[in-house]
């Protein structure tokens, strides 16, 4: 199960499962690097 996600900006982002992590990278995303959106499958190819 990937649970890990580095940001390119630096920011690690670990969720308690896939669910959590796709749902934390998002706001993220959308609170640091407004414009990129990712879907789920996208989020877990760039995972951990
Ligand atoms: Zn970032």
């Amino acid at each position: 199960m990937k649970t890990l996600l580095s940001c390119p900006c630096g920011e690690r982002i670990r969720g308690e499962d896939e669910d959590d992590l796709v749902e934390k990278a998002q706001a993220h995303l959308a609170a640091e690097h407004p414009g990129r959106e990712y879907d789920r499958d996208a989020i877990l190819f760039m995972a951990l």
